[in-house]
């Protein structure tokens, strides 16, 4: 079973571009993959380019060498935009094995350890009140744990951490408040804080307000995470933007992360998210998957989390933007049954999809909102 061609398509979905890998072998087994480095899709075009010329024939069977010779290829080993590229062929490669044996992946990675998949679902409303409702309201539909983000998703380019830290502080504490203890309830900061920002947040949140503290500060260094971990007791969620099990391990040796949120798309597909599951396995972390992307993403998210023992909850998209594209390039994709996926039973990823639609999709250039401190300085989206 060679591979005999990898088609590359980096395509506009409605509201962003998403990148689609095609992997053919030359006995008519056709694998779907996606890459996960939102915003710079063509880069991950040209790394499969160079990656084209020496998988072409080699046997799609060997995935655990074939990620080791995409990873170490070129002397500059490893970096974000290889594994991205590279976790697209790998689910891609993990499909055609599940369809080559007529089983879904999961069978391939031990059998699914649940009946289901539990999701976490994502307020996007402004901090106050309505955050409040919206929560409420989310909880009334099922959602046993939901997340706050920055509450500014289509709003102004300036952000001021200090204002931003009160107002998700009295929000999140008025939300506790109307959820009761039972939910989980976490914040995602988008990495937009310092260390003493953080802190400052961490402070203001009276014990048991929130069960996670997601992304607070950037991911470069655990050296910060270690500072700001030891003036905050709140379980930190960390490792969306992580290309490898080498990002990982500080995290998970030092204590660091408590919700390992592995993007299956950008950490190196199958291979290596199996991996790091497992060492998080020994620390007792449970894995909290990255999920933002298009519906192969989301396939082959629900296939890892059937597999691993050690998951909490997966996250889901939308954030109520239009899909409807998602419709015409999938005509089998994964539906959210309320609050969660049910495990496939299906061959390889369990989707289907319209390879016209995909290619008539085109690529269009977007960039993502800039965010400027009141000063006018640079802070991230
Ligand atoms: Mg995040």
């Amino acid at each position: 079973m060679r591979i005999s061609d990898i088609s590359v398509f980096p395509v506009w979905a409605g509201y962003r571009n998403i990148c689609l890998v095609r992997v053919a072998t030359d006995d008519g087994i056709v694998g779907w993959g996606e890459s996960g480095l939102s915003g710079r899709e063509l880069a991950v075009a040209g790394m499969i380019d160079h990656f084209r010329p020496f998988l072409i024939g080699k046997d799609a069977r060997h995935i655990g060498a074939l990620w080791q010779e995409m990873y170490r290829g070129q002397y500059f080993e490893g970096g974000r935009t290889i594994t991205a590229a590279m976790s697209a062929i790998d689910i891609a490669l993990w499909d055609i094995a599940g369809k080559a044996h007529g089983v879904p992946v999961h069978q391939l990675l031990g059998g699914k350890q649940r009946d289901h998949i539990p999701c976490f679902i994502t307020s996007t409303a402004e901090h106050g009140d309505a955050l409040v409702a919206d929560m409420v309201a989310l909880k009334e539909q099922g959602w046993d744990c939901i997340r706050a983000t920055v509450g500014d998703a289509a709003g102004p380019t300036t952000y001021d951490p200090r204002r931003a830290i009160a107002i998700a502080a009295a929000a999140l504490e008025a939300a506790r408040a109307a959820l009761g203890s039972e939910i989980c309830l976490g914040i995602d900061f988008h990495h937009r804080l310092q260390v003493a920002e953080a802190a400052s947040f961490c402070h203001r949140m009276p014990p048991g307000t929130i069960d996670f503290l997601e992304e607070p500060i950037r991911q470069q260094s655990p050296g910060a995470y270690s500072a700001l971990r030891q003036m905050c007791d709140i379980p930190f969620a960390i490792g969306e933007e992580f290309a490898s099990k080498w990002d990982f391990a500080p995290y998970i040796e030092g204590k660091l992360t408590n919700f390992a949120r592995i993007d299956i798309c950008n950490v190196g597909g199958f291979t290596e998210a199996m991996k790091i599951a497992a060492m998080a396995e020994t620390h007792y972390i449970d894995v909290m998957p990255h999920d933002p992307l298009g519906p192969v993403c989301t396939a082959a998210t629900i296939q890892f989390c059937a597999a691993i023992p050690n998951l909490s909850w997966c996250e889901v998209d939308p954030y109520g933007v239009d899909t409807s594209v998602y419709d015409r390039m999938f005509p089998k994709r994964p539906q959210l049954e309320t609050t969660r996926f049910a495990v496939p039973d299906a061959p390889g990823l369990g989707i289907e999809v319209d390879e016209d639609a995909v290619r008539a999709a085109k690529f269009e250039f977007w960039e993502p909102p800039r965010r400027y401190k009141p000063d006018g300085s640079y802070t991230n989206w």
